[in-house]
């Protein structure tokens, strides 16, 4: 056991950077954060300064130990969670990327897909556990590579590094063009399209088939060990970082979904239901995707079954921002409860094409059902009902996988703030939904992987034993109505697909 009372955790998210510091039972000492932009340079396009981000992780861990009045010396390790699958490439000499960080919302790679599967987007499933789309890294790396000027020369040369931001925080933390350490774990590697999921390593065929050199690729070590100390002269100096997880995975972990058969959905820009299936690899057969849950240490790895969504709380920003209609993302709850239902309109929020379990890039957004009845009530229901009836086309997908209905849905993210959703989710599921106390589960699943390397946590019990409940959801819808709502929903989906060619 270590003396320091604190675990870190930094937590590099798609719309803003946290440092969150966490005592022993797992509560929250303090946090610090800051947004960063979002670069939309064309339609479907997304885009993170990289460099700013790195500004912004030094200064929210520096605001973090001031505002708790502490120092690196109280800290035992420090975690690392981060938006996945955003792509950077930087120069090892210079520290300096050639390109801004590519989003995984960005759908540019569309052609590169298609043609990377020549009519076959299950090509790298068996290996990688994903299907051939826009989401995932590598094909955005093969981007860069293509239309960065002399990228693919300087690539070839081996001055290129390519990782997620989990790797460039890591690098720039590590000393950066001073022996920074290229890193990433497991989590992170499988969602590239490049890692083979049963050996955790690059497999060589598709980084080829993409033209990614091999030595641009961070080594793939665990979820939960020492990889080396902060040696930037930033606020954590020395202090062991010690734990990677991918946001989705390290929420996961933050639930304390720690045996097979546990699930949780966190609610943010995206939805993402992950389910631990434990050391078996299932692969999906309802569009899910299968994902590296966590590695600890020389542990066996877990694997998980994943149904990600892109837009859910970013739809109630869109709604915020491009169209004004609500002053904060608060409002959209009491908009949606000057109303008793939708009024009959659907919102299919299909802004990225749409993800699990459709895999459709060629979908664009749609509301329909609209009569010169619908208000702006229904509208704001509509866009909270859109994030529950896309849940639920995942869980469905995830109890046919695994033969198991869900029983119970652990809840974390910003939305579940919202108690019409949470009440609606848990009515269109006909489970139970449950929030726990702690519901900053990202941040504090980082925290536990990197606590658990130094000995701060025990073992997987403790973590469990943390875990406590806040508020639980029970439906209260009948049968017929909840097959109503969500036949309409399938219809409204229909009508989004094959929009782009
Ligand atoms: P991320 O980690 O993906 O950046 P968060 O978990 O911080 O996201 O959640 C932020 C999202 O939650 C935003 O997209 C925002 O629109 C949404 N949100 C925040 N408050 C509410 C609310 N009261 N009702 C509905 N959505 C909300």
């Amino acid at each position: 056991m270590t003396e320091q009372r604190y675990v870190a955790a930094i937590d590099q998210g798609t719309t803003s950077t946290r440092c969150m510091i966490f005592d022993h039972a797992g509560t929250v000492v303090s946090v610090d954060q800051k947004e960063h932009r979002q670069i939309f340079p064309q339609a479907g396009w997304v885009e993170h300064d990289a460099v700013e981000i790195w500004e912004n992780v030094r200064t929210v861990t520096a605001g973090a130990l001031a505002k708790a009045d502490l120092t690196p010396t109280d800290i035992a390790s420090v975690g690392i969670t981060n938006q996945r699958e955003t792509a950077l490439v930087w120069d090892r000499k210079t520290g300096e990327p050639v390109y801004n960080a590519i989003v995984w919302q960005d759908t540019r790679t569309d052609r590169i897909v298609t043609k990377l599967g020549g009519g076959d987007a299950t090509k790298y499933t068996a290996t990688t556990g994903l299907p051939l789309a826009t989401y995932f890294s590598g094909p955005k790396v093969m981007w860069i590579l293509d239309n960065v000027d002399g990228a693919r020369e300087k690539a070839e040369a081996g001055d290129l590094c390519f990782g997620t931001m989990d790797t460039w925080v890591l690098w720039n933390m590590t000393g950066g063009t001073d022996g920074g350490l290229h890193y990433t774990d497991p989590t992170n590697a499988s969602r590239t399209l490049l890692m083979d999921l049963e050996t955790l390593s690059w497999d060589e065929g598709i980084c080829a088939d993409m033209g990614i050199p091999m030595s641009m690729l961070p080594e793939i070590k665990s979820s939960s060990e020492v990889y080396g100390n902060v040696r930037e002269r930033g606020s954590l100096r020395g202090v062991p970082i010690a734990g990677i997880l991918g946001d989705q995975q390290a929420a996961t972990f933050g639930q304390a979904c720690l045996s097979p058969g546990e699930a949780k959905n966190t609610y943010g820009t995206g939805n993402f239901v992950l389910l631990n299936t434990g050391t078996d690899k299932v692969m999906s057969k309802n569009g899910l995707l299968t994902t590296v849950c966590y590695k600890i240490g020389d542990q066996p790895t877990v694997y998980a079954l994943e149904g990600s969504i892109a837009v859910t709380g970013s739809l109630v920003q869109w709604l915020r921002d491009n169209l004004g209609m609500i002053a904060t993302a608060a409002d959209i709850e009491k908009d949606a409860k000057s109303v008793d239902d939708n009024g009959g309109a659907y919102f299919v929020p299909a802004f990225s094409g749409l993800f699990a379990p459709h895999w459709r890039s060629d979908a664009r957004g749609a509301i329909v059902g609209l009569t010169r009845f619908v208000n702006k009530g229904h509208l704001a229901r509509a866009v909270l009902e859109a994030t529950a009836y896309q849940t639920r086309e995942v869980i469905e997908a995830m109890n046919a996988d695994s033969g198991v209905d869900l029983e119970v849905l652990k809840v974390d993210g910003g939305m579940v703030v919202n108690e019409l959703l949470m009440q609606f989710q848990s009515d269109i599921l006909g489970v139970d939904v449950v929030r726990p106390v702690v519901a900053e589960t990202t941040a504090l699943g980082a925290a536990y992987a990197a606590g658990l390397a130094v000995g701060f946590w025990a073992g997987e019990d403790e973590i469990r034993e943390n875990w406590a409940e806040d508020k639980t959801w029970t439906p209260s819808m009948d049968d017929a109505e909840r097959a109503k709502l969500y036949a309409g929903w399938k219809k409204a989906v229909t009508r989004t697909l094959d929009w782009v060619d």
